[in-house]
């Protein structure tokens, strides 16, 4: 077991492992170089699901996912919601609503649903009064009679659960480092032994291991090890690049409690009676001007007040384009990077669904446990150069 590990990053992936590596004896310290939270996490729409994952094996990752929050936000401490279910506040395990319009994509949902069925996974096709009866806010088109509902789906207010994790972690010994002083600026790995890690303030922090969950960030934080294999993401940062998506909040709303996703926009509620607000149509990145982000945002608003009731005096409280650290062939990248030994990489999409789960995985082997069959097709070696790969 490494005497004392470096988890770089402070998201929903670096909390939930720094809160791990400290229950299970490390020495640990977490470098952020901004605030915890800060970057995908406190933006994304935190849908806790594995409800169109595939293949198969990524789908069930992500179902142990769902059951990880589960288990976490019964046993982490912290004062109970008021659900009455001894949840965390945090923790919202709501169900989520589905519907579609046209045939073509009611077909598609009706193929899914009996697929996740098949699979185990809880899903159901409801009529249109059991829905307005599950979620009373609806306001389902006449033409809808059929609606899909997701009863162990969910949602995380990412802000709060963050806070708590780190909390978790600081009370289990780990020292935490904010701000641009502890952005990580150099990895030592003489002779491809990781040990130690540089600080942008200069400090230096010696390690056995250092767990990069540096979101979108990973590919540049790792290669400061100067190993050969690369972390490859899609773009993000030039224009048309498909990793950005717009976030949006509007408030108040009335009475929403469950995830809805109508054809053209996707509503979660969020803290202090706000709507986070999605759609898949729409197409944003990093330089995308103001005003159309803007235009957006009243797009989606306008939108959500045609499926949900309580909206009428809701305004566009925030509207942001964030980025999803997305790995370039679509799959989580966990384990040990080839090629510097004591360096371990974690990065997917779905982050959110998939933290506390992949926190458990991931401890356990730098901890020096037995590598995890489920994490197999994810390894970072896949994009090793061309007889770099290790052997299996
Ligand atoms: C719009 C949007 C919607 C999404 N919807 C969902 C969803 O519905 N369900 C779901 O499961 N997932 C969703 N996701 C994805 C999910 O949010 C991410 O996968 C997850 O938040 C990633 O967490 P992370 O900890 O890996 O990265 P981040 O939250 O990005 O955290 C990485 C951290 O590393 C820090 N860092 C980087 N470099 C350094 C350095 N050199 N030194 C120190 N610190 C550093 C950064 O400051 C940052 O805080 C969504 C994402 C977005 C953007």
């Amino acid at each position: 077991m490494p005497r004392s590990c470096v988890v770089v990053g402070a998201g929903v992936l670096g909390v939930c492992v720094a809160a791990r590596l400290a229950e299970a004896g490390a020495k640990v310290t977490l470098l952020e170089q901004a605030r915890p939270g800060h970057a995908a996490t406190r933006s994304s729409f935190a849908w806790l699901n594995s409800n169109d994952k595939a293949p198969r094996a990524y789908h069930d990752l992500n179902r142990a996912g769902m059951r990880a929050w589960a288990e976490l936000a019964h046993s982490a401490d912290g004062a109970p919601s008021a659900d009455g279910a001894g949840h965390q506040a945090w923790y919202r395990p709501s169900g989520n609503l589905e519907w579609a319009d046209r045939a073509e994509e009611h077909a598609e949902l009706t193929a899914r649903v009996r697929r996740l069925t098949g699979w185990g996974y809880p899903a159901t096709l409801i009529g249109a009064a059991g829905a307005a009866e599950l979620e009373p806010a609806l306001r389902l088109p006449p033409s809808v009679t059929e609606v899909a509902w997701f009863p162990e789906e969910g949602y995380l207010l990412t802000e709060p659960m963050v806070a708590q994790m780190a909390a978790l972690a600081t009370g289990r010994g780990t020292t935490v480092l904010t701000g641009s002083a502890a952005r990580v600026v150099g990895i030592d790995a003489p002779n491809g032994a990781v040990q130690a890690v540089r600080m942008s303030a200069g400090q230096v922090i010696p390690a056995d291991a250092v767990v990069c969950c540096a979101g979108r960030w990973t590919p540049q934080v790792a290669a400061l090890a100067g190993v050969a294999c690369p972390v490859p993401l899609v773009p993000w940062s030039s224009p048309g690049a498909e990793a950005p998506g717009l976030v949006v909040q509007a408030g108040p709303v009335d009475g929403l409690t469950r995830m809805v996703h109508a054809p053209d926009v996707h509503l979660r509620p969020g803290s202090g009676g706000l709507v986070h607000l999605e759609a898949p149509d729409v197409a944003v990145d990093l330089h995308t001007p103001d005003a159309k982000l803007r235009d957006w945002a009243a797009e989606l608003l306008r939108r959500a007040r045609h499926v949900v009731r309580g909206l009428d005096d809701a305004e566009v409280t925030g509207y942001r384009v964030c980025v999803r650290p997305m790995p370039a062939d679509g799959q989580s990248i966990v384990g040990w990077l080839p090629g510097a030994d004591g360096l371990y990489v974690a990065v997917t999409h779905s982050g959110v669904t998939l933290g506390a789960h992949l926190a458990r995985l991931i401890t356990a082997e730098v901890t020096g446990g037995a590598p995890a069959a489920e994490l197999e097709p994810y390894r970072p070696g896949r994009f090793a150069p061309t007889g770099s790969r290790p052997l299996a």
